[in-house]
């Protein structure tokens, strides 16, 4: 698997005329060699690939790594003075594109002392080859997908009188180690009352509030994959008012999911989403792009949103997440991971997404 991805960047290394790409992205570094740990960079050569990493990460390499790239232990040793200069004597180093995304602009100045070779700033190329999901990163989506319902539905078993939204979002942490996830994908959003209508408010250490929405936003990462799902529930009480915004925020949801298929731009599908929206008078209420890209990490390509004109293809995952938030009252976000497939999309979340009242 890590070689045939390997050889799929070495075409793109000939078509554009580099001897060599530097890879500094972890995720990028994940995707090509299976690595986990924070430390490392790939140089990925035509012919050859190196594992740079030092002495604390060895061991790790020998799991990890397969024999598609080999190991080149650069502890102590700088970059542009001592490793790249040794692996020039070896496969020759001229043209060496690097990740422009990911390289600061001090690390560039200090690659740049590698005198015999000319840098050539990339971009996109590995997340281009990561953005068409493997059958195999689908199934691994889909068991973090698994696990975060599991867990959402035990959170919810724990929301009683005087929980805190700490409470719970320290539950989710808590659960995601306890379930064999690596952790969290990100910080879990639980917001309650007027908290849930800031789009990213993370939790506070407010009790909840009767009567209002409660939104979790939440994800684990599994196996090196990512999940993410949004469901806002009521504690207590849900009353008409939100009942009415709610049933339009899944419509708008149900409605866009109709419409992920292959050939579609990302902002096409935001569109169907945000007209419904907008429709029903809360056109300036949905501030944030429909979805996101997702895998290895919580945001990719491609984007569901005014500006994502990339086409989707089969393979890729998807989030649709259309929300309505209420400037000082609260708001309600539903989201869930789509595959896109050969002729249309599949949910990959199994919850339901009627109104719950919990508590
Ligand atoms: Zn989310
Ligand atoms: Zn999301």
């Amino acid at each position: 698997m890590y070689s045939a991805r390997l050889n799929t960047l070495r075409q793109r290394l000939e078509t554009e005329g580099l001897d060599a790409l530097l890879v500094t992205s972890l995720p990028n570094i994940y995707y090509l060699s299976g690595f986990t740990g924070s430390t490392a960079m790939l140089l990925v050569g035509r012919t050859q690939s190196f594992f740079l990493t030092d002495f604390r990460y060895h061991e790790q390499y020998k799991t990890e790594v397969d024999d598609s790239c080999e190991l080149f232990d650069n502890t102590g040793k700088e970059l542009a003075k001592v490793v790249l200069p040794a692996i020039a004597e070896r496969i020759g180093l001229n043209t060496i594109g690097f990740e422009s995304d990911n390289v600061t602009y001090s690390a560039f100045e200090k690659l740049s002392a590698f005198a015999a070779g000319r840098f050539v700033p990339t971009a996109g190329w590995i997340e281009d080859m990561r953005i068409r999901k493997t059958p195999e990163e689908v199934e691994r989506v889909r068991a973090a997908i698994r696990v975060n319902e599991t867990i959402f539905n035990e959170v919810l078993g724990v929301v009683v009188d005087g929980v805190t939204e700490a409470d719970l979002a320290a539950e989710i942490e808590y659960r995601a180690l306890k379930h064999g996830c690596s952790g969290v994908s990100f910080s879990p959003i639980v917001a309650s009352g007027v908290n849930s209508c800031r789009p990213h408010a993370r939790f506070s250490q407010q009790q909840l509030v009767p009567g209002t929405p409660l939104t979790f936003d939440m994800g684990m990462k599994l196996d090196g994959y990512c999940s993410d799902m949004t469901r806002t529930v009521f504690f207590k009480d849900c009353p008409p008012r939100w009942e009415q915004v709610y049933g339009i925020v899944r419509e708008a949801k149900d409605s866009a999911a109709a419409a992920i298929r292959p050939g579609v731009q990302g902002r096409e599908v935001d569109k169907v989403a945000r007209d419904i929206i907008t429709a029903a008078g809360h056109g300036e209420h949905f501030g944030h792009g429909l979805g996101h890209g997702i895998g290895i990490e919580v945001h990719e390509a491609p984007r569901l949103a005014t500006v994502g004109e990339r086409m989707l293809e089969a393979g890729n995952l998807v989030t649709n997440e259309p929300g309505i938030y209420l400037p000082g009252e609260g708001g309600i976000r539903i989201e869930d991971i789509f595959l896109v497939t050969d002729n249309g999309s599949e949910n990959l979340n199994t919850l339901p997404t009627d109104i719950q009242v919990v508590g």
